[in-house]
Order: C-alpha cells, then sequence, then structure tokens
C-alpha cells in the first residue's frame, strides 16, 4: 500500500511546516453563517465561480481534507480564501507537452498542505491509479468509489443524476458511503445557494 510504503520510506509528518502556511489565519473552527463577513466572503468567491465556493465550503467543513482549483487563480482569490480560515498554496505542475501550470490547493490543515506539496509539487501531471489513490484519500473522497473508479470508470450506480452533480466523485455501485457524505454536501451546496 503506498501510504505506508510512503511512511516506511522515512517521511516524517513535519514538525516544521513553512513559514508562508502557518501565517495564514489558521483557526481550524467551522464557519460561522450566520456573521455577515463570512457571507460577504462567501458571495464574493461565488462571484468568481461557483464550484469554488462550494469546494471552499466543504474544506471548511472538513468533509473535504484537502482541495484543489486547476483554474488561474489571483491573490484575491486566494485572500478571500484565507479569510474563511483556510489555508492556501499555489503548486507548480507540468504537463505532457512541458507546459508549466500552476494549481491553488486550499485546506484546514497544514499536514494536508504539506503531503500534497511533497506528493505533487513540480511534478508532471498524472493519471496513475497511485495518483487516484492518493488524490482520493487527499479529498476525502470514499476509497470504494475511488478503486472502483481506477478499474471502471463511470460505472452505474444507484446514486440520482442530480445527486452526482453535487459530488467531486463518481459514487460506486453499492456504495455506502456515498448516500451518509450526500446528506452533508446537500446541505452545504443548499446553504450555498441561499448565501
Ligand atoms: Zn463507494
Amino acid at each position: 500500500m503506498t501510504w505506508l510504503r510512503l511512511l516506511s520510506d522515512g517521511w516524517n509528518i513535519p514538525t516544521q511546516i513553512k513559514a508562508d502556511v502557518m501565517e495564514s489565519k489558521y483557526e481550524g473552527a467551522n464557519l460561522d453563517f450566520e456573521s455577515s463577513e463570512v457571507k460577504k466572503c462567501v458571495r464574493y468567491l461565488k462571484e468568481i465561480d461557483f464550484e469554488l465556493a462550494y469546494l471552499a465550503l466543504l474544506t471548511c467543513e472538513g468533509l473535504k481534507p484537502l482541495s484543489r482549483w486547476e483554474k488561474p487563480m489571483d491573490d484575491n482569490g486566494l485572500e478571500l480564501l484565507r479569510q474563511t480560515g483556510l489555508l492556501t498554496k499555489r503548486i507548480r505542475r507540468t504537463v505532457k507537452t512541458g507546459k508549466k501550470i500552476v494549481e491553488t490547493i486550499f485546506s484546514r490543515s497544514p499536514a494536508y498542505i504539506w503531503l500534497y506539496e511533497q506528493l505533487f509539487g513540480n511534478k508532471p501531471i498524472d493519471k496513475s491509479a497511485q495518483t487516484r489513490q492518493l488524490e482520493g484519500f487527499l479529498f476525502g473522497y470514499p476509497p470504494c468509489c475511488v478503486n472502483e473508479y481506477i478499474h471502471k470508470p463511470y460505472a452505474p450506480n444507484k446514486i440520482g443524476t442530480e445527486e452526482q452533480k453535487i459530488l467531486f466523485h463518481w459514487a460506486c455501485r453499492d456504495c455506502i458511503i456515498t448516500p451518509v457524505l450526500l446528506g452533508a454536501y446537500k446541505s452545504i451546496y443548499d446553504l450555498l445557494n441561499s448565501c
């Protein structure tokens, strides 16, 4: 198992997290949606992109340990994420053609930011089974769904089309975790729509 191998290869959970990560406003608490400041911040994020605001809230609420934004993001977007209490980091990657791209990752946890950077920072983008498993772990996807997706992407499942749309993973055939997650995802999705 990759995860165990990484640990046995001598990867220590960091005692020294980079200063820029520690300096951001990490509070680790869930968002207070009654606060007008929080609402304002979420609305601005929605103006940038609804999906970005949705990912930010799912991450703030701890449903996703870490999220990745692949579209360009300026300093304003980064600052808005920080104002919701998330830690952010820009990660440089390359694609097959050699072209360089920048991803933005955000999390409540400095350890997840660090792990992502160690695993994928300055590395080419790949879609190997190992990468999918690691990403699934970091993004909060049920392992059953990740494993089925690796072997048979988009296999028929029992999740409704509308419900599948508010998820970021494809649910596996007889998933018992996704229906539980869906309730939590749905309440955040509805909250965001009413914000
Ligand atoms: Zn599943």
